[in-house]
C-alpha cells in the first residue's frame, strides 16, 4: 500500500467536476453511471467504483445511474443481474428510477450503426478473425486496409440490414468503423462495432443475431443517459480516442467526458472475475458469496459492514497510477467500524473444563456484564456463573513458559465479569491429557477486585459449562499464501497459490447462553478472539459463526512502522 495515494477530500476527479461547475459546463450538471457487465458477482474493487460514482453524485446534488452492460450474451445471467442490484443497495446506494440496460438500446444502436454507414464511417467486412488480426498490424507497424473498406455504403446498408435478419452464418461478417489503419492506437484502426452470434440474450431472448461491441455501445448508452463525467478505470485510457470518436461522429445528445483512474488492486486475494468464476465453478470455494472471496457477497457474510467499505473506498482514494493495497487495511476499516458497534459476548473456541472445588453444587448466580465499553448506551446483561466452567484451553500451562500470564498450578486469575480463580490441580487421562482443572474461587473478588488490592496476572473468558450453548465457530485466513501471485516469475497459475489453510471449521465451541438465538448476518465481539458474524447455515439451536476479523491490528502496525520511517 502506498500512502501517498491516500487522498481523502480532494483528488483529481473532484478536481476536474469542481472545475467544470465552476465553468457552467453541462448546466452545472453533475450525472454518473455505475456500469456493471452482469457476468459474476461484484466485488471489492467494484465497491470502489461504486463509492466514487454514486458518492460524487451525491456529494454534487447529482444523479448516478445503475446501468448493466449486458452485451455478451454468452456470459451473462439474469442470476448476476440479481446480485449486483442487492450487493450495491447493501452498500448503502440508491439508483431509483434510473436502472438502465444497454440492451434496451439495441434498436437504437443499430439505428446509429445505420447512420454512420450512410455517412462512410463504418462498412461491412468480410475479413476472417484471424485475416482481420494479420491486417491490424502491431504497435510498430501500421495496419493494412481491409480490401472491404471501399464497400459502397448501400451495399454495406444492405449487408448490415440481412447480418441482423440472420441471412448469414456467425462470424461471416462484421459491421467496423472506418477510421485510420495508420493509427498509432491500435483502437482506432477500423475496430469491430457489430458481429454476428446466435446466442439468446438474458433480457432480448433470441431477437437479435447482431451484437454491438462494449467499446461502442458504452459512449452511445452514456450520451443517451445524459451523463457527464464517465468515469472508468485506467485500462480504458486507450479506447478514449474512440469513445471521443464515435460521439464525435452521431448526433447524440452529449458529449459526456471518460476520465480514467487507477482500479484496486488488493494483495493475498484474486479479483478478476474470470479467476472468481473459476474459483466457484471447480468448487475450490463455496460458492460467490464464500467468506474467503473478496465478492461483497462473500464480505458480506464473512460480517463485513457497508461502512467498513465504503470508509475503505475513502481511505484508499483515487488514483492516475496502479497499486496494490495492504489487505490488512481493508481489515482495519472493519475493526474500527466494529469496534464501534458490535457487543461484547463470551465463547470459548476450544473448551478446557474448570470444576470451582469451593463454589457450592446446584448453585447459580448472575453477574453484570457490560454490552459494549465503546458504548455505555449498550447497557449490560446477565451472565450465569456456577461450579463448572469451560476456559480456553490456551488460557492454561501446566508448564507456564516466560511471559505466560494466564492460568497455570498455583497461580491466579480473573475471569471477566466474575471472579478470580487459583488452580489446585490438573486432572488427567489415561493418555495424560488435561480434562479438567480444579480451582477455588473467592467469594470476596466478585466484579473483578479485592479489597487487598492484590493482583493477578491476567484476565480470562469464560462460559457456564451447564449454560453453555454448542456453537460451530469458522476461522477464515488469507485465500492464497502470497501477496501478488501475479508477480511469480515462473508465471505459475494463481491456483497453485491458494492458502490451504484458509479455512478451519471449529464444532463444539461453547458459548454463552444469549448466543442460543441469533438471526444471520448478527456480529459481535467474542472477547479476546475476534469479530464473528452469524452465518446463514446456522439451523435453530445450531449457531454457526464466521469469525469477520481478528482483534490484532496489524494495519495499525504498520502505519506505525511508517510513521517512525
Ligand atoms: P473484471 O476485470 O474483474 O472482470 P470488469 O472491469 O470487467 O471487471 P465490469 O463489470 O465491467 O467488470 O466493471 C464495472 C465497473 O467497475 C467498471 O466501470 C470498472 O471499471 C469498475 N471496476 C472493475 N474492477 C475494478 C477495480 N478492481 N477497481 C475499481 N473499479 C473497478
Ligand atoms: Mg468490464
Amino acid at each position: 500500500m502506498s500512502t501517498d495515494d491516500f487522498t481523502p477530500g480532494l483528488n483529481f476527479i473532484r478536481t476536474i467536476i469542481e472545475a467544470d461547475i465552476r465553468a457552467g459546463k453541462n448546466g452545472g450538471r453533475v450525472h454518473t453511471r455505475f456500469p456493471p457487465e452482469p457476468n459474476g458477482y461484484l466485488h471489492i474493487g467494484h465497491a470502489k467504483s461504486i463509492c466514487l460514482n454514486f458518492g460524487l453524485a451525491a456529494e454534487y446534488q447529482g444523479l448516478c445511474n445503475l446501468r448493466f452492460d449486458d452485451t455478451n450474451p454468452g456470459k451473462e445471467d439474469v442470476e448476476y443481474v440479481d446480485s449486483i442490484m442487492a450487493d450495491v443497495r447493501w452498500l448503502g446506494f440508491h439508483w431509483a428510477d434510473r436502472l438502465y440496460y444497454a440492451s434496451d438500446y439495441f434498436e437504437k444502436l443499430y439505428e446509429f450503426a445505420l447512420h454512420l454507414i450512410r455517412n462512410g464511417k463504418a462498412y461491412v467486412c468480410d475479413l476472417t478473425a484471424e485475416q482481420m488480426r494479420q491486417y491490424r498490424g502491431t504497435l510498430t507497424e501500421c495496419g493494412l486496409n481491409s480490401p472491404c473498406r471501399e464497400r459502397a455504403p448501400e451495399e454495406s446498408l444492405d449487408l448490415f440490414q440481412r447480418m441482423r435478419a440472420g441471412e448469414f452464418p456467425d462470424g461471416a461478417y462484421v459491421l467496423r468503423a472506418r477510421i485510420d489503419m495508420t493509427s498509432p492506437n491500435l483502437n482506432m484502426r477500423d475496430p469491430v462495432l457489430y458481429r454476428i452470434r446466435r446466442e439468446s440474450h438474458h433480457r432480448t431472448g433470441d431477437r437479435w443475431c447482431i451484437y454491438p461491441m462494449y467499446d461502442y455501445t458504452h459512449p452511445i448508452s452514456d450520451a443517451l443517459e445524459g451523463i457527464t463525467h464517465s468515469i472508468c478505470t485506467l485500462e480504458f485510457e486507450d479506447h478514449r480516442p474512440f469513445y471521443d470518436w464515435v460521439l464525435d461522429n452521431l448526433p447524440v445528445p452529449c458529449h459526456p467526458q471518460q476520465i480514467e483512474f487507477a482500479r484496486l488492486n488488493l494483495n493475498y486475494t484474486v479479483m478478476s472475475k474470470r479467476k472468481l468464476l473459476e474459483l466457484v465453478d471447480k468448487a475450490y470455494v463455496r460458492g460467490w458469496d464464500d467468506p474467503r472471496l473478496p465478492t461483497l457477497a462473500g464480505l458480506r457474510r464473512r460480517g463485513y459492514t457497508p461502512e467498513a467499505i465504503r470508509n475503505f473506498a475513502e481511505l484508499v482514494g483515487v488514483a492516475k497510477r496502479e497499486s496494490m493495497v495492504d489487505m490488512a487495511l481493508l481489515e482495519h476499516c472493519l475493526r474500527e467500524d466494529l469496534n464501534r458497534s458490535a457487543r461484547r459476548v463470551m465463547a470459548v473456541l476450544r473448551p478446557l473444563k474448570v470444576v470451582i472445588s469451593n463454589y457450592p453444587e446446584g448453585k447459580v448466580e448472575e453477574v453484570d456484564a457490560d454490552n459494549n465499553p465503546e458504548d455505555p448506551s449498550a447497557g449490560t446483561r446477565k451472565l450465569p456463573f456456577a461450579r463448572e466452567i469451560y476456559i480456553e484451553q490456551d488460557d492454561f500451562r501446566e508448564d507456564p513458559p516466560k511471559k505466560f500470564f494466564r492460568l497455570a498450578p498455583g497461580r491466579e486469575i480473573r475471569l471477566k465479569h466474575a471472579y478470580y480463580i487459583r488452580c489446585d490441580e490438573v486432572v488427567k487421562d489415561a493418555q495424560g491429557n488435561i480434562t479438567e482443572l480444579r480451582c477455588t474461587y473467592d467469594p470476596e473478588s466478585r466484579g473483578g477486585s479485592t479489597k487487598d488490592g492484590r493482583k493477578v496476572l491476567g484476565t480470562s473468558h469464560w462460559v457456564a459449562a451447564a449454560h453453555a450453548v454448542d456453537v460451530e465457530v469458522r476461522l477464515y485466513d488469507k485465500l492464497l499464501s502470497v501477496p501478488d501471485p501475479a508477480a511469480d516469475k515462473e508465471a505459475r497459475d494463481f491456483k497453485e497459490f491458494l492458502n490451504p489453510a484458509s479455512l478451519e471449521i471449529v464444532k463444539n465451541c461453547k458459548a454463552e447462553p444469549s448466543l442460543a438465538a441469533t438471526a444471520p448476518g448478527e456480529r459481535f465481539q467474542f472477547l479476546r478472539q475476534g469479530y464473528f458474524c452469524v452465518d446463514s447455515d446456522s439451523a435453530p439451536g445450531k449457531p454457526v459463526f464466521n469469525r469477520s476479523v481478528t482483534l490484532r491490528d496489524s494495519w495499525a502496525k504498520i502505519e506505525k512502522a511508517q510513521q517512525e520511517k
